[in-house]
């Protein structure tokens, strides 16, 4: 198998940064503290500055503006993010890779944004969506096969979503791809559907879904990776080209190693910071948007 063509390859990292709304319950309980000022800067207002809330917004220019490619305000739906990234999960299709991450402090809207809801389906559905749309309206003789793996990082440790009662996995350096995680399990797909159902029945066997627990989802990470194998019949015989897209559920705030790949060369990222506009969670907040400006 071969990359994609050199002049295709561009490393490149999107920050956005996404406000979710204060849920019913904060509404009773929390003062909103962000502030969108257009679709790339937000402002956090120090809720320790003031209570009085038009005496914050008049001292606004005291507090610290951040600017990202993207800023989400919190009318935003997950296909208003997903209409900025489209393009790079397209590039799967043509044998480039791409990573997606979602990365925020728990209850901030990381799994919202990922998966998502019926009626404002997360970036994940979207993008197996456009991967099989790209592939069912693809014209040329070549042919596909689409894979999936889905693993947890839970407390440094590797876990297999895909299997019933998965036992540790290791990291290998392989001298081909790259690290892997050796023994994972990739199953082919055939459909968006069928990659839907595979991350519903992974996400049961989640560590943390199932708890309440902050601390315990703290240290919980998701890695759903879809793998778009081209076969592409030429003139000299048939070469393949294979396109990678890593979708991850980030938690805590180190990038694991299985990153590693995905943020080098060949390989286009996207960093959704997530973030809560309640007053409560202002540390948070200005940690992640911290953390995000320090990615840019
Ligand atoms: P995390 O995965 O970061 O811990 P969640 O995605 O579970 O956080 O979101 C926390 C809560 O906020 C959930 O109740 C979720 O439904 C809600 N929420 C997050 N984003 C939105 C949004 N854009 N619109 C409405 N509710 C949201
Ligand atoms: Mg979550």
């Amino acid at each position: 198998s071969i990359r994609a063509p050199a002049s295709k390859q561009t490393a490149t990292l999107q920050v956005a940064v996404k406000c979710r709304p204060l849920t019913d319950n904060e509404q009773r309980r929390s003062r909103h503290i962000i502030q969108v000022i257009d679709d790339k800067s937000v402002v956090v207002l120090d809720p320790d500055l003031s209570k009085d809330y038009l005496d914050l917004i008049q001292n606004r220019t005291k507090e610290r503006s951040y600017t990202f490619d993207h800023v989400y305000a919190p009318g935003c739906s997950n296909a208003d993010v997903y209409k900025n990234i489209s393009s790079t999960i397209a590039g799967v299709v043509h044998g480039l890779n791409a990573t997606v991450f979602a990365y925020g402090s728990t209850g901030s809207g990381k799994t919202y944004t990922m998966v998502g809801t019926h009626s404002d389906p997360g970036l994940m559905v979207l993008s197996f969506r456009t991967i099989f749309d790209l592939i069912k309206k693809d014209d040329s003789p070549d042919t596909f096969e689409v894979s999936c793996s889905y693993l947890e990082v839970y407390n440094e440790v590797i876990y297999d979503l895909l299997e019933k009662s998965s036992g540790h996995l290791e990291l290998r350096e392989d001298p081909v791809h790259g690290i892997i995680v050796a023994g994972l399990k990739r199953i082919k797909v055939h459909s968006a559907d069928r990659i839907l159902e595979l991350l519903n029945i992974g996400n049961s066997r989640r560590k943390t879904e199932s708890t309440e627990a902050n601390a315990t989802s703290s240290r919980s990470h998701a890695v759903l990776e879809i793998t778009v194998k081209r076969k592409q019949k030429g003139q000299y015989g048939s070469q393949v080209l294979r396109g990678k897209l890593a979708l991850v559920d980030l938690a805590g705030s180190k990038l694991t190693r299985i990153l590693k790949d995905g943020l080098s060369g060949n390989s286009r990222t996207v960093m959704v910071a997530t973030i809560s506009p309640a007053d409560d969670q202002y540390h948070h907040t200005t940690n992640t948007l911290k953390y995000a400006d320090r990615a840019k």
